[in-house]
């Protein structure tokens, strides 16, 4: 595979971010200092390895001039470093392209889900994830479409709207604007559906006006039918509940499902797990260490 120069346009930003992040590792290497000495060892190791994979990536440009291969470019892979997370984003991509194609072989429909939780303070970050992980499981089974296995028989919610095929999910974290003491994390999913139903898909609720958007929201079914099973299993409910479960948006988390729009939607979904923005200081980037190795889960 191989990628023009055009992709590494913004190189020279991407430098500054990447001496940066390099920075807030050594400082966390000696942070460490009298600590847990292995801690300062590794993010020592870690902030040279960026750095270095930094003049690999300009040594390349300079003599091949016009297209890099990436296959011969040493990288140090870390989730800090800019230039290794977009060749990570277009390597999941490839890597997703058979996956995809057999979904829509089976005539499975793709659509982009949206799960969100209430913001949680920064330091609860690797807890937080693990409590969404474990949600998602659980919501996963009651929309799965139901089958057997050694004799077993596994069924779904038995209500549900649809069948849910196969899914790939991806995690973003985002500081929350007004406090940054805030996180907010949520997954997008591109999820493949079979007998769902157009109608229910249409957004014709009344969701309350957004102010991130600045525009008044609506909600349809498929909407409000996940919300209501996300709270419960964020909630850690019995699905016998779900009758029991509110209707109304304000009662649940902001959930929204809708078709994935092709290629975008692709982009969309698996671009930056976090914004190099939004690592303000010392403090958000220590934080932001919790965050899991892996992007993708599929
Ligand atoms: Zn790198």
């Amino acid at each position: 595979m191989e990628f023009s120069n055009e992709h590494f346009l913004k190189l020279k930003e991407k430098k500054k971010i990447a001496m940066r992040n390099a920075q807030y590792l050594y400082a966390l290497s000696s942070e460490y200092m009298n600590i847990k000495k292995q801690y300062t060892d590794s993010f020592y190791r870690r902030a040279e390895r960026i750095l270095n994979c930094l003049s690999y990536w300009e040594w390349d440009r300079y003599k091949i001039n016009k297209v890099l291969n990436l296959r011969k470019v040493s990288r140090c892979k870390d989730v800090f470093c800019p230039n290794c997370r977009s060749v990570n984003v277009y390597k999941a991509i490839i890597n997703f392209t058979p996956a995809f194609n057999e979904m829509m072989a089976y005539r499975y429909n793709p659509y982009l889900m949206t799960l969100t939780v209430p913001n949680i303070k920064r330091e609860d970050l690797s807890s937080e994830i693990d409590k969404m992980n474990k949600a998602f499981i659980k919501f996963w089974r009651w929309l799965y479409k139901p089958f057997s296995k050694n004799g077993s028989y596994y069924g779904g919610y038995k209500e549900r709207l649809f069948d849910s095929k196969g899914a790939i999910k991806v995690l973003e974290v985002t500081l929350q604007r007004s406090d940054w003491n805030y996180f907010n994390i949520h997954f997008h999913v591109i999820v493949f559906l079979e007998n769902e139903f157009p109608g229910d898909f249409f957004k014709k609720i009344d969701g309350g006006y957004q102010y991130r958007t600045k525009s008044f929201i609506y909600y349809s079914d498929a909407d409000i039918f996940i919300q209501k099973l996300w709270k419960m299993a964020y909630d850690k409910k019995d699905i016998s509940f779900f009758s029991e479960a509110s209707d109304d948006w304000q009662d649940n988390y902001v959930c929204d499902i809708r078709e994935l729009s092709m290629p975008k939607g692709i982009y969309e979904v698996f671009k930056y797990c976090f914004k190099d923005l939004d690592i303000r200081n010392q403090e958000i980037f220590r934080d932001l260490c919790d965050f899991p190795p892996t992007m993708y889960h599929f």
